[in-house]
């Protein structure tokens, strides 16, 4: 039975309209709602569903991020997870925190914890990254398969169904991986109040990136922020030959 390591970040829920800050370096994030990235409420799902099939024995939930990380490992607990392990960032170091960072922190778990299968989300919805699953594979020199949306686990390896650009791609590969969950690999449960009561009871144990040795001092900088363009109001023309004069007009034909 493979023990499974799952990513949870906390990222601003998916409703929630963006705002730029005023110094144009980030995002608002003060009092906005935040919720687990959605890509990992997938990872979680498929990591519960191993352990409901006896294919996976125990399931570890990491957030790297400040105090109020804890909330999705919480939510991951009430999911199904077994323990939680929150790697406490501070805020203000916490914004230049890249994904080779998180990959490194992962990587240095799986070695610590046994782990067979690192599972995490494609992207995180904030940054939009897709770098983690990639970086962690390569940091432990462990295959991957990104873009799951179909896992089967055999004794020695994995066959999984990705989506690419062209339809579905099958691959095979042995364990221990990394995963990256893909929109459609399954249906994320809702957590149920009791599941959530009991979740309380779960541990989560604390530490930092320098308790795992791993350097976080960021690689890149953020030059500017902007918001997207405005798109401009569209106009109602009465029949095809004034759209024609428009395109005409405007130069597209
Ligand atoms: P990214 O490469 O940043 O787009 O993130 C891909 C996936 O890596 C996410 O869906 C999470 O599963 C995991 N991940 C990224 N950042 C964190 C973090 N701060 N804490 C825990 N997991 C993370």
């Amino acid at each position: 039975m493979a023990r499974v390591l799952v990513g949870v970040k906390r990222v601003i829920d998916y409703a929630v309209k963006i705002r730029v800050k005023p110094d144009k370096k980030g995002v608002v994030t003060d009092g906005v709602k935040h919720s687990m990235n959605p890509f990992d409420e997938i990872a979680v799902e498929e990591a519960v569903r191993m352990k409901e099939k006896k294919i996976a024995s125990e399931i570890i939930a990491v957030s790297c991020g400040p105090a109020q990380s804890q909330e999705v490992i919480r939510t991951a607990l009430a999911m199904g997870v077994d323990k939680g392990i929150h790697v406490e960032i501070p805020a203000a170091e916490y914004e230049t925190l890249q994904p080779i960072h998180v990959s490194k922190i992962l990587a240095k778990i799986a070695e610590k914890e046994k782990i067979d299968l690192i599972i995490v989300g494609k992207q995180a919805i904030d940054d939009d990254s897709n770098q983690t699953a990639q970086m962690t594979a390569a940091v432990l020199d462990w295959p991957q398969a990104t873009f799951a949306s179909h896992i089967e686990k055999g004794d020695k390896e994995l066959t999984v169904k990705r989506e690419v650009d062209g339809g579905m791609e099958t691959i095979k590969c042995k364990i221990p991986a990394v995963i990256s969950a893909d929109l459609r690999l399954n249906e994320p449960r809702y957590a149920t109040l009791p599941n959530i009561m009991k979740a309380k009871k779960k541990p989560i144990a604390k530490m930092t990136p320098k308790d795992l040795g791993v350097d976080i001092s960021p690689r890149i900088e953020i030059v500017s922020v902007e918001d997207p363009p405005v798109r401009q109001p569209g106009v109602i023309l009465p029949d095809v030959d004034a759209l024609v004069g428009k395109l005409k007009e405007g130069g597209h034909i």
